[in-house]
């Protein structure tokens, strides 16, 4: 029973996103620890939206907004948040070859952990919440160093910042505080790689995670600014709103289809007029 209203929900889901798949847009999609075992299944999904998708870089993306002209057709980005060296790997070994360039989120403080104690610390007290644990058995989750964020840079992707103990900032009371998690992480980027900062992105990245204030700090240092909210960026998209779609490997291939063509962009309508409204005030 369940798969077949899963299979009715997918068609027409399916319908839906046919009907409005004219217009020119970019969504973007966000991965985090691709655990080993999933290595295979994320090269399939890849290959998949390669094949049927314009896969652009994120410099295309920008010039986007700077030239106030979206591309024709549907395009996807993609993104990793949180600096696990899975996403290295992902990079070195999958992505690069195909030709695809992606923008990789950082938490300043995952990646300067000093030892394993810290990382495991981090991992469960800061990247994920009480009741989504990662079993490290099974996927140590190690961060990437300063070393691997480099050559993914010569590699032609984007850093960004990511905050520094990936906080969740709507839930912050200090303003200096605040302003620490937001612009030291892409000042520390910046020392460490001497490559200028100009992305950002909300850890959790939900409509709860995020207030005008943070909105605010975060447009003063960063030229954009990417949420964790479904939908399409297209030319009416403020740069300082970007929407993006995450993505469970874990998923089926249909399924991470229809999310990658913003198939289930329609159900997050609100949070967008809600976060729109954040960085009107
Ligand atoms: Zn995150």
């Amino acid at each position: 029973m369940k798969n077949v209203l899963k299979k009715h929900l997918l068609l027409m889901l399916g319908l839906v996103n046919r009907l409005s798949s004219t217009k020119a847009s970019t969504h973007i999609l966000i991965f985090h620890d691709i655990p080993p075992i999933q290595i295979n299944r994320l090269e399939k999904l890849i290959r998949h939206l390669n094949d049927r998708y314009d896969i652009i870089d994120p410099v295309t993306f920008t010039q986007q907004f700077q030239n106030k002209c979206f591309s024709k057709k549907k395009s996807l980005l993609f993104s990793f948040d949180d600096g696990f060296y899975s996403n290295y790997i992902v990079a070195k070994e999958i992505l690069f070859p195909l030709g695809i360039r992606s923008i990789f989120f950082i938490p300043t403080g995952f990646i300067d952990c000093s030892n394993r104690e810290d990382e495991i610390n981090y991992i469960n007290n800061n990247i994920y919440e009480e009741e989504s644990k990662p079993d490290l058995e099974i996927d140590d989750m190690k961060p990437m160093r300063w070393e691997h964020l480099s050559e993914l840079l010569d590699m032609g992707n984007i850093i960004g910042a990511h905050t520094i103990n990936h906080t969740q900032l709507s839930s912050i009371k200090t303003n200096s505080l605040m302003i620490d998690e937001i612009t030291s992480s892409g000042d520390r980027i910046e020392y460490m790689l001497g490559s200028r900062v100009d992305h950002f992105a909300f850890p959790f990245g939900d409509i709860n995670s995020i207030n005008a204030n943070a909105l605010r700090i975060a447009s003063k240092r960063y030229s954009y600014v990417y949420s964790g909210i479904r939908g399409p960026n297209m030319l009416d998209t403020n740069n300082f709103t970007i929407r993006r779609e995450p993505v469970n490997v874990s998923d089926d291939l249909r399924y991470n289809s229809l999310v990658a063509s913003g198939g289930l962009s329609s159900y997050y309508w609100r949070d967008r007029i809600r976060l729109d409204e954040m960085i009107r005030q």
